[in-house]
């Protein structure tokens, strides 16, 4: 167990905020590396103080070290348990140390089967004991995060992608974790630093996944060390932008090109589905551009169930370069236009 932080610091239990700061200065001056250049003792008792320090000057973290001593970073996690144990009626015994009372814990295994009587014995069992474990060594792997980019139609079926997440936090010993060695990538852990193998993990995503959709996949991250816990695996979905499907949420907006002719007098266009698959859609005789029709349940697939709807928008095609026979169509249907007084104002 590493030195009480109060006595790193020379100062009392109840010392003052004031008096640990003043303690803090005058040892941080008294052993700063620059002082004592070269003296290996004075660098390592500079680094535990100022551990200290920022433990100690944190009124909430000093709070904490109180009540837990060197387990204080796994307070909040030993408050939890607390109340799931009280929540199950276990009660909590066996450990002293009211706040303030400067107590400490050891986390020891053998004080853990005198407390518990035993493995699995009533209230006090599994998590708990896994917890304390913990503190014996155990540890739970860190949880992972990556970051799976998919398409559009990928996101409308479903897929998987596989993830390489490291096993454990095995720092390389050719880089000392740099990555690096004299400005060049290190060849022994390909630059990343870390000497743990990878393992690979298929993740499924399923059909409807958005932006920001988080898959939680739970004891598939880091491996846990001393025969501790993995941690959880999750992966951060990124769907990206299509060439010609706009999504809002679960519906789809797409433009079709709609003829002017078949706008004006009615007719059948192709509308393109996420399924790959177009549908034929009706359009009626006077469809303006910009008009927007729904297919119902054409959209992408709804988290709980059922899809969401196709948007298509109409866009008025009109022909690049006309033949004499359309040039003298559109200057009967300009002149038709302008008797019937409903033309579009640029007449000549
Ligand atoms: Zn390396």
């Amino acid at each position: 167990m590493a030195s009480d932080l109060y006595s790193v610091l020379g100062v009392k239990r109840d010392a003052s905020e004031k008096e640990i700061r003043q303690a803090f200065r005058r040892l941080a001056r008294q052993y700063h590396p620059d002082v004592n250049p070269g003296n290996a003792d004075a660098e390592a008792r500079f680094k535990e103080i100022n551990a200290a320090y920022e433990v100690l000057s944190d009124a909430d973290n000093r709070k904490k070290y109180d009540q837990y001593g060197d387990q204080w970073q796994h307070a909040d996690q030993i408050e939890e348990m607390r109340r799931q144990q009280a929540a199950r009626g276990g009660g909590f015994r066996g450990f002293g140390g009211a706040p303030g009372s400067g107590q400490t814990f050891e986390f020891d295994l053998n004080d853990l089967h005198d407390l518990g009587g035993g493995h699995g014995g009533g209230g006090f069992g599994g998590a708990f004991e896994q917890m304390f474990r913990r503190g014996a060594g155990r540890q739970r792997g860190r949880d992972v995060e990556s970051v799976a980019r998919i398409t559009l139609e990928e996101a409308y079926q479903g897929t998987t992608r596989t993830v390489e997440v490291r096993e454990g936090q095995e720092t390389c010993r050719i880089c000392g974790g740099s990555g690096q060695i004299a400005g060049a990538t290190c060849h022994a852990c390909r630059g990343t630093g870390s000497a743990a193998p990878l393992k690979r993990i298929e993740v499924t995503i399923p059909p409807g996944a958005q932006s920001g959709t988080r898959i939680r996949v739970p004891g598939r991250g880091e491996s846990g060390a001393n025969g501790g816990p993995s941690g959880d695996l999750y992966l951060l979905v990124e769907v990206r932008p299509h060439a010609r499907f706009e999504r809002k949420g679960d519906d789809l907006f797409v433009d079709v090109d709609v003829p002017v002719a078949d706008a004006a007098l009615g007719g059948e266009v192709r509308v393109p589905t996420p399924k790959g698959r177009a549908l034929a859609l009706k359009v009626p005789a006077g469809t303006q551009g910009g008009k927007t029709f729904r297919l119902a349940g054409q959209g992408m697939p709804r988290a709980r169930g059922g899809f969401g709807d196709l948007h298509a928008r109409v866009r008025l095609v009109l022909p690049e370069h006309l033949t004499e026979e359309q040039r003298e169509l559109f200057e009967r249907l300009r002149a038709s236009t302008s008797r019937a007084g409903d033309g579009a104002g640029v007449g000549r």
